[in-house]
Parts: C-alpha cells; structure tokens; sequence
C-alpha cells in the first residue's frame, strides 16, 4: 500500500525520519497533556534514582510514539533498546533482551498486541518484579528458578489498544493516548522539517501542507519532501503557496488530505449503496480493497473528520462528505 497520504511508514520515510525526529520533550510539538504528565513522572523518577514506571502510548500511526519513548529515554538519560511484538519469537528471545539491559534503561517494544503470548507471559513478572522465572530441566525433575533483572521501563507502542490483554495492560502504570494533530501544530512540524532540510518555505505554504496531512506529523513531512521536489525541478527551490498547491494537487491530495482512494469510497457508498449503512466487508468488495487494509487505514481518519459514522448496520456517509465531494445531500425522510 503506498498512498502518499498513507500514515504506515514507507521505505522513503525511514531513512530520513531518524534526522526529522526530535529529541527532547521541549522539541516535540502538541501533545500537551501527555507532555506535561510524562515531565513530572519522568522528574520524579530521577529525584528517586528509580526507573520510570512502565509506559503504553497508543493512537493511529504516525503521530509520535516511536519518537515519544525515545525522547524519554534521553530524558531520563538512559539507553533505549528497541524491538516489536512480532520481531520477538519465543521467550527465550525475550529473556535474552531482558538480562542484557541496564539499569535504568528503557525497553521500547512497537507493536505490542501482537507479542505472542507464551512471550507475553515471560513480560509480567518481569514488569511486575524484575524478575525472569526459567524451567530448569524436564518432566517431574524440572523446576523453576527466578533471576532477578535489573530495574527497567517497558514502553510499549500500540495502534490497538483493545487487542492488549488485560493482565498485560493492567501492568502499564502510566497509559498515554496520542491524539490527532491540529493543523497549527503540523504547521509548525512543517516549518521546524523545512529548517532541517534547509529548504525555503513561505508560512502560508506550511499551512497548505499542514491542512493536508491527516492529523499526522509523518504525513506533513512526507507532503513536505514532495512539494519540495516540485520547488526544485519547477521553480527556484523556494516553496511558495502557489507552488505548494500545484504540486499538492498534482499529488492528488485534496484539501482536507483525501486522496483517490478516499473519493473513491465515499462516492461508491454514495452511489451503489445510497449512502448507507453498508457493512465493511461489502465496501471493501465494491472498489477492491481489503477490509482490514479500510478499518486501519482508509476510515480512522474519516471517522475522525464526521466524514463516515460507524452504525451496528454499517457504514454511513454523513451530509458533509456530500458537500465535500460536491454532491447533493439527499432528503432525509
Ligand atoms: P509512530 O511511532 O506513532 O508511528 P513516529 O514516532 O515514527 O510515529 O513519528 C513519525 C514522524 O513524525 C517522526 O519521524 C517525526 O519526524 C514526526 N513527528 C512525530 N511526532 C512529532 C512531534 N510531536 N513533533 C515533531 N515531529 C513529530
């Protein structure tokens, strides 16, 4: 899947994103409560000489938890190992993780419904008590000993925080929920990248590219790396608001971040089905995509802007996505 206005990371993002991202609450835009509630528990920790206590973010992706638990890590002052639930297989490679970690260090598993759960099972005690109970031997000989661990902070990133189980969840003492951004905000991630990349950038052009971005800091900084391209082969490298609408609807990008695929949908709901409720599995059918590749990443953000409603019958397109797409509103009785 790669739409431009995709928040999954892509192959071009990665490469980049490691200089884009910043390093220190201060640097890291929005947010706020979160920010705020991280500050003092990460304070607190270090005037005890104590571990953070362990942490979940969770949001659609894109919007900053990989970059979060890495900017509390420097904040507290300690390494950062990082892995996902589907990279770790069995508890051994687990275990191996844990017993190598420091003091202090911060753990960042991304993913995190979807550890398996006999690795599941190794991550509470040692969440609960750095502790890492083995088996020893086999049959009725076999017995259990427990190695102690040092003290560590699991942060641990998910786009489905439902998926958690809830002993899993329950052992989370701080349980963050990053939230959309605001166009003010991608304005100013847009501006603060530009500055990085050291490409020109006209205040109401960020804002254009701001509005475009899905609520979401990858996005803008995708957006923004493709209109500059534009600058540099059309104009004089300088992103002008003139310039930064013409590549954005070059791009096919509309002016609240919908692309084709997203027309596509909401007209074929419209259209073949009256404007709903029609149920997922039947959308994806009609324009061929796959339900689970619709719920993760085409809907959220419809949902998000009043575009679609979720009933128990269905999918329903809401009167502002008629008048977004230049359709007549239908009578409603
Ligand atoms: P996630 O882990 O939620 O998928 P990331 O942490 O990888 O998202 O963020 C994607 C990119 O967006 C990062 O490389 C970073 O450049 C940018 N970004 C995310 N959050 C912020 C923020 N609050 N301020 C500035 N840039 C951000």
């Amino acid at each position: 899947e790669d739409r431009i206005i995709s928040a999954n990371l892509m192959m071009e993002d990665s490469v980049a994103e490691f200089s884009l991202r910043p390093r220190y609450l201060s640097e890291y835009i929005g947010q706020s409560q979160v920010k705020d509630n991280l500050k003092v528990y990460i304070e607190a920790a270090k005037l005890r000489k104590e571990a953070l206590d362990h942490v979940i973010l969770y949001g659609p992706p894109g919007l900053g938890k990989t970059t979060l638990s890495n900017i509390i890590a420097n904040e507290l002052g300690v390494n950062i190992r990082t892995t996902s639930g589907p990279a770790i297989e069995r508890p051994g490679d687990l275990a191996a993780i844990l017993t190598n970690l420091q003091e202090g260090d911060v753990l960042f598993i991304d993913e995190i419904h979807r550890l398996h759960r006999t690795v599941e099972e190794v991550l509470y005690p040692a969440m609960e008590d750095f502790a890492l109970d083995i088996i020893i031997g086999k049959g009725p000989s076999a017995r259990s000993v427990r190695l102690d661990l040092p003290a560590f902070t699991l942060v641990g990133a998910t786009t489905r925080i439902g998926l958690l189980s809830a002993p899993l969840r329950d052992r989370f003492g701080v349980v963050s929920r990053l939230e959309y951004y605001t166009v003010d905000e991608l304005t100013y991630i847009v501006t603060r990248t530009a500055d990085i990349l050291e490409v020109g950038i006209v205040g109401e052009a960020a804002r254009e590219i701001g509005m475009r971005s899905r609520g979401t800091p990858r996005i803008a900084n995708r957006l923004l790396k493709r209109v500059r391209d534009f600058a540099q082969v059309r104009g004089d490298g300088v992103i002008t608001t003139e310039l930064a609408q013409t590549a954005l609807s070059l791009i096919q990008v509309d002016n609240l971040g919908l692309d084709e695929i997203d027309h596509k949908m909401l007209r074929a709901i419209i259209t073949s089905f009256a404007g709903g409720p029609v149920g997922l599995d039947t959308i994806a059918a009609t324009i061929g995509e796959e339900s689970q590749t619709i719920e993760d990443v085409y809907e959220p953000y419809l949902l998000q802007i009043g575009f679609l409603q979720r009933t128990p019958r269905g999918r329903t397109v809401t009167p502002q996505a008629y008048a977004h797409l230049g359709l007549p509103i239908p009578d409603q009785n």
